[in-house]
């Protein structure tokens, strides 16, 4: 029996990382969702009854870190697939390995966007435009901050860059115009605008400001608009922690050495991307970077489905990533068989 314990953004895309190749390698899977959206999981489980897996196979516990808890201390549970936030990550994987359990915990990201001299700006902006905002930025995936290289650079991006983070259409998500819904809950939207005073108080360059949006039918909704700082340093609190919000970050570098040190420096190392025509500056940027997935003028390098998905530092903790051939490797277990058939040995 393994145990998948799932965050809220993707509620379906997340536990299909981890069941579908946990019941493939034989195992029974028991899913812990957020209590934030618990729904998706039901129907999961509708549609493999329906598909006729059997009774027991996958089951679903709702609940929140009591659940949890249940699920780290049942001597039933052998193995802990986790997602979610850096601090849970953490005490799921040290808690989970007290108890014997295998574990791989997925945590949380700030994801940087090298903009070379170089790169093709229109192109580099509209990647920055789905990368830092869709999802109103709430995905481990998503870019956070961007480094042009230059202040040259620089200026041209926030040229191209400022008037689309303000066009940018927030509305409901029953709105086919609207490019960016709103924010999980109240609490986090509170979360995220406290993240917008700190950078003003920390001397950040306010740019386009999302605190103050409203919108019209929808005064109550969690909404915060696209909000964009410059001139972010890595000491600003804005530049350390993950916001999981529409809040880019520009943190401008001198030059690519400066900028490849800010990104191996950093806490997180889930992903990274760098916009630049030049191959030798992709290809050291690739060996180079201390981070699990990268992307070479692809924005959110998310591999596709038959490679791994994971990241390095405070992203993961564990010896696996997830889904693809880790999965496979995660999800099963090494019998090794040494065998002898001497002759004179009768059946
Ligand atoms: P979260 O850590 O609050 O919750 C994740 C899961 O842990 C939920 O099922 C929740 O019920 C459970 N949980 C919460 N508090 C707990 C506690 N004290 N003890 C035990 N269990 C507890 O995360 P979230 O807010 O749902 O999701 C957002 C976070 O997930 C972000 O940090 C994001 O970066 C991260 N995330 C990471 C990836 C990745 O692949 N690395 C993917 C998606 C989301």
């Amino acid at each position: 029996v393994v145990a998948g314990i799932t965050p809220f953004n993707f509620p379906a895309m997340v536990p299909m990382w981890m069941f579908p190749v946990a019941l493939a390698c034989g195992n029974c899977f028991v899913l812990k969702p957020s209590e934030r959206d618990p729904s998706a999981a039901l129907v999961m489980a509708e549609w493999l009854k329906e598909a006729g897996l059997p009774d027991g196979v996958f089951s679903v516990v709702q609940g929140d870190k009591e659940a949890v808890d249940a699920l780290l201390h049942h001597p039933d549970v052998s193995a802990v697939s986790f997602v979610g936030s850096t601090p849970i990550a953490k005490y799921i994987y040290e808690t989970a390995a007290r108890t014997g359990k295998r574990a791989q915990c997925l945590g949380g990201a700030k994801n940087h966007m090298v903009v070379m001299p170089d790169a093709d700006m229109d192109q580099a902006v509209d990647a920055l435009m789905g990368a830092a905002y869709g999802s109103a930025g709430e995905r481990c995936m998503a870019i956070s901050v961007a480094v042009p290289i230059g202040e040259e650079t620089a200026d041209r991006l926030m040229e191209k860059l400022v008037p689309k983070v303000r066009a940018l259409k927030v509305g409901p998500g029953t709105d086919p115009e609207a490019e960016m819904g709103p924010l999980v809950t109240a609490q986090h939207r509170d979360k995220v605008k406290g993240y917008i005073d700190r950078g003003v108080q920390e001397g950040a360059e306010l740019v386009v400001d999302g605190r103050t949006l409203s919108l019209q039918g929808y005064e109550n909704g969690y909404f915060v608009g696209g909000t964009l700082f410059d001139r972010v340093t890595p000491e600003m609190t804005i530049y350390k922690e993950e916001i999981f919000g529409p809040v880019l970050a520009v943190a401008r570098a001198p030059d690519y050495e400066t900028a490849a040190r800010m990104i191996n420096e950093h806490e997180f190392g889930n992903g990274t991307a760098i916009f630049t025509r030049d191959g030798d500056a992709a290809r050291e940027f690739a060996h180079q970077i201390q981070v699990g997935m990268v992307g070479i003028n692809v924005p959110i390098p998310v591999p596709m489905a038959f490679h791994s998905f994971g990241g390095w530092k405070a992203s993961l903790f564990g010896d696996h990533h997830m889904h693809g051939p880790e999965g496979v490797r995660f999800y099963t277990r090494l019998k090794t068989i040494t065998t002898r058939w001497p002759t004179g040995i009768r059946a």
